[in-house]
């Protein structure tokens, strides 16, 4: 195949001479197909019955993609489903890393209000956006890439517990990211298609501060009152706020009855940071703020969930990205900073450059109008299949880049 143009100077091996766009836009009808059939196993976090069976529908459909069986990943203490993960490609290298979900924030049932439609170019239903469709657009790039006979060294790991914060799952990212030289997340884009190269770190606390019951009306003053001690708390959380960092009182419960001081008040809290430095200095602070506060004492639970997913570890991503999308004749979409957490900040947290919003084009996740563009579907995976590509190509590239320099460290 001749190349696009003869402006390709050191990268003209990594033209799109497979012709990966081609093959993908090809298989526009298959991906399609591929996520009714994910989108119609409904799969809500919290139903492992729902989950197994999702399970088994992408295991069949990725077997049938790529010729390879997944291993099924541990699952969790209570009977929580682990997810699934394909290897492919020479095992001595440090692959490249595919990371998905395949639960949604959706209840059995929401499908047949909300049933899986494509209309004028647009596929909805349950989970489609976030993230079934990246699913299926990842198997894609990978089959595509078996095509041309790659042979790059790949792992995809997808986890069935992400929407309620990955205590399962997590640790299956984390520890295929920390043998990976990069990870690329197929969570839905931004806006119009951007990628993501920064997510905000996410931390919550449940604060319970103690007091002393005593009747209202016949003896206040023998009691303490838990609820002023937590309104003195929650009034001054915003001290530990800036520009990039939120703290957010959302769930509070306290006392017994409408008579009685309450002897005990609680509060849950939300906690967004831009950087670590800002999460850990938030954690001194809340614990301090509560010791100050709460008179006879607090509990203080929770702490960091999920470290921020720092613009750093996505820089030289963006580029390569960039470089894929104007080698497949793909318009840039161009990259954003967002609030919201995904089992990327495990695979930065990890070392590992990282770059996530890699899925599909579209919006509305976790809500009704979720949506998702099908006919860039194959855009979309032709970039996935030219970054693995890319990425893999670069036989030096040590398997953790921003791994610290013991020479350095200190
Ligand atoms: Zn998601």
């Amino acid at each position: 195949m001749p190349l696009a143009d003869a402006d390709t100077d050191d990268t003209d091996d990594t033209a799109d001479t497979a012709g990966l766009r081609d093959r993908l836009e090809g298989r526009a009808g298959a991906m399609v197909a591929d996520l009714e059939r994910l989108v119609v196993a409904e799969s809500p976090s919290s139903d492992p019955t729902a989950l197994r069976a999702c399970r088994d529908v992408l295991a069949e459909i990725g077997t049938a993609r790529l010729g390879v069986d997944p291993t099924e990943l541990d699952g969790g203490p209570d009977g929580e489903p682990g997810g699934l993960l394909w290897r492919l490609g020479p095992a001595a290298a440090a692959p490249v890393l595919l990371v998905g979900h395949l639960d949604t924030v959706w209840p059995r049932g929401t499908l047949d209000r909300r049933p899986f439609t494509v209309a004028d170019g647009r596929a909805t239903g349950p989970g489609v956006f976030d993230m079934k469709a990246g699913l299926v657009q990842g198997l894609h790039a990978l089959a595509a890439l078996q095509e041309v006979g790659a042979g790059v060294p790949v792992a995809f790991v997808v986890t069935a517990d992400e929407e309620v914060g990955s205590a399962v799952g997590g640790p299956a990212v984390t520890a295929a990211a920390a043998e990976a030289r990069a990870a690329l997340v197929l969570e839905g884009s931004a806006d119009g298609g951007a990628l993501k190269h920064a997510r905000r770190g996410w931390s919550f606390y449940e604060i319970e501060v103690a007091g002393r019951a005593a009747h209202a009306g016949l003896e206040p003053h023998a009691g303490h009152n838990a609820l002023r001690d937590l309104a003195r708390i929650v009034t001054r959380l915003d001290e530990l706020a800036d520009d990039t960092t939120t703290v957010t009182p959302t769930l509070a419960a306290a006392g017994t009855t409408r008579n009685t001081v309450p002897d005990a008040a609680r509060v849950t809290v939300d906690v967004r940071c831009a950087d670590l430095a800002a999460q850990e200095r938030v954690d001194r602070g809340l614990r301090a703020l509560v010791e100050t506060e709460a008179g006879l004492g607090a509990r203080v639970a929770g702490g960091v969930n999920r470290p921020p997913m720092e613009a750093a570890q996505a820089q030289d991503l963006l580029a390569t990205a960039r470089a894929c999308c104007t080698r497949l004749d793909v318009a840039w979409p161009g990259s954003a900073a967002v609030g919201g957490v995904s089992d990327g900040n495990l695979c930065a947290a990890a070392g590992t450059p990282t770059l996530d919003g890699l899925g599909a084009v579209g919006g509305g996740p976790h809500a009704e109008h979720e949506w998702v563009d099908v006919t860039r579907m194959p855009e979309r995976a032709a970039l996935v299949a030219a970054l693995v590509t890319d990425l893999a190509a670069v036989a030096d590239r040590p398997a953790r880049t921003l791994a610290p320099d013991p020479a350095e460290a200190r």
